[in-house]
């Protein structure tokens, strides 16, 4: 199937992982993206292959490129909203490349290419080929398909900023919907792959975790492909709707994650949050300490105050088991009217990383705005408390004397050891916390 392609091409290498000391070279890490449209069919030149830029034969070991895929695709069937799904291919599909991995999605993917895939010969054209050949076996609703990929710096930048209109008028498009609008939401089980009983339930007020998918696009989704790993999920009785627990959601997300989630809400992090996946673009952490949350996104290399990295959270909680206090969630997500408002909304966010805090100034209120803080102000606990008390952060400030009608304790991973939150629901109370182990665990 893969002839003229010098290295295996099949689903068995789609957990392989490239450590550091075999890898070749790599591929965005620092700017990468990937975009995927639906274009008419004189648009698109199939099983063409355009490389733009230097090819995997002409750079160094160790070098580190700006990195573009830009596909488009034609068919039919095919229409707009079907675009994110489709893109969240890419990273399954290209993993399937021995000796070559994909990472991440969208605006924050990168790829590694292995020493001995390098050395057998693999260039882009072998990957775009694959690729084309891996979708269209996929969906024989794609009728035409090619590859475009860069590794220039000013095209990158160019194709970053198209995608990022693109995923912003994909976003729009959703903002008119809210979930009490409908009564059928979806689910997906693609990420089932690496994050066993992972299960994403997609609703309009909640775009999954790796931001590809919307409730407009799995509509999409179910639409050409009624019996694939997107499906529809009866919304059913409305539980508890301020968090977004839903009888239809607990009964899928049940049996599909074979029992090992019970239920879930949809708009907090804590009690039944939803899991996790390695995909989602951003993580959402509860700060015991301030009584708030902080979002740090997979684009900030930094620490959070409390001394971890993206890299780290997403190890700890991006495994399908729901883990309280922590959530996986996506950009468009951060754009929904109804964004963790179980825990508080924006109101409780009490750090950033300054970038984001920039990209999302639009959607936080701005009585809130100047009192999150970010890398540039603080760099650890004690500084961010100082911080929020000097700004006068509602987190911070609430009245913490009345003790919590405590019903669960959570357990939180911290950067050494866990520490076990008294939780009350909606109010995070400072010093009701119970240490239990610091260095262990
Ligand atoms: S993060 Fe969720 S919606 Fe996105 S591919 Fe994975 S399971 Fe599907």
């Amino acid at each position: 199937m893969f002839r003229g392609i010098p290295v295996d091409v099949a689903s068995i290498y789609e957990g392989e992982s490239i450590h550091a000391d075999k890898a070749y070279a790599d591929l965005g890490r620092e700017l990468g993206v990937e975009l995927l449209r639906v274009a008419s069919d004189t648009e698109v030149a199939d099983g063409q292959v355009y490389v733009t830029g230097k090819n995997i034969q002409d750079i160094k070991k160790g070098d580190n490129l700006p990195f573009g895929i830009y596909i488009k695709v034609t068919g039919e069937r095919l229409e707009e909203d079907i675009e994110g799904v489709f893109e969240r291919r890419i990273h399954e599909l290209m993993n399937y490349i021995q000796g070559f991995m994909h990472n991440g999605s969208r605006d924050s993917m990168w790829c590694r290419i292995s020493d001995e895939s390098a050395e057998a010969g693999l260039n882009l054209e072998h990957i775009g080929r694959a690729l084309i050949e891996l979708f269209k076996k996929e969906y024989r609703v794609i009728e035409k398909m090619e590859v475009s990929f860069y590794t220039e710096k000013e095209k990158v930048e160019e194709l970053l900023k198209t995608t990022r209109e693109v995923f912003a008028r994909r976003d729009e498009k959703i903002k008119s919907i809210r979930d009490e609008d409908v009564d059928v939401f979806y689910g997906c089980l693609l990420c089932q792959s690496h994050a066993p009983n992972h299960v994403c339930i997609i609703s309009p007020s909640r775009t999954s975790n790796c931001g590809s998918i919307s409730w407009l696009e799995a509509k999409a989704a179910v639409k050409i492909d009624p019996n694939g790993l997107i499906f529809e999920v009866p919304k059913g009785k409305t539980i508890e709707e301020f968090k977004g627990e839903f009888s239809g959601v607990d009964e899928a997300i049940k049996e599909k994650s074979s029992g090992s989630t019970e239920k879930v809400y949809l708009h907090s992090m804590f009690d039944h949050p939803h899991t996790s996946c390695g995909c989602a673009e951003a993580i959402s952490f509860f700060i015991p300490e301030v009584n708030g949350f902080g979002i740090v996104d997979s684009a900030f290399k930094g620490n959070t105050p409390f001394g971890m990295d993206f890299s780290a959270l997403i190890k700890h909680i991006g495994g399908g088991i729901p883990t309280p206090g922590f959530l996986g969630i996506s950009y468009a997500y951060m754009k929904s009217d109804k964004f963790l408002q179980g825990d508080g909304g924006w109101k409780k966010v009490v750090w950033m990383p300054s970038a984001l805090k920039k990209r999302f100034s639009n959607y936080i209120a701005e009585d809130i705005i100047d009192k999150i803080a970010t890398e540039k102000e603080v760099e650890n606990l004690d500084s961010l408390k100082s911080f929020l008390l000097n700004k006068k952060h509602p987190a911070i400030k609430e009245d913490n004397s009345e003790k919590p009608d405590v019903s669960r304790p959570v357990s939180i991973p911290v950067s050494r050891g866990k520490v076990k939150v008294v939780f009350d629901g909606i109010n995070f109370r400072v010093g009701e916390l119970i240490i239990t182990s610091t260095d262990d665990d």
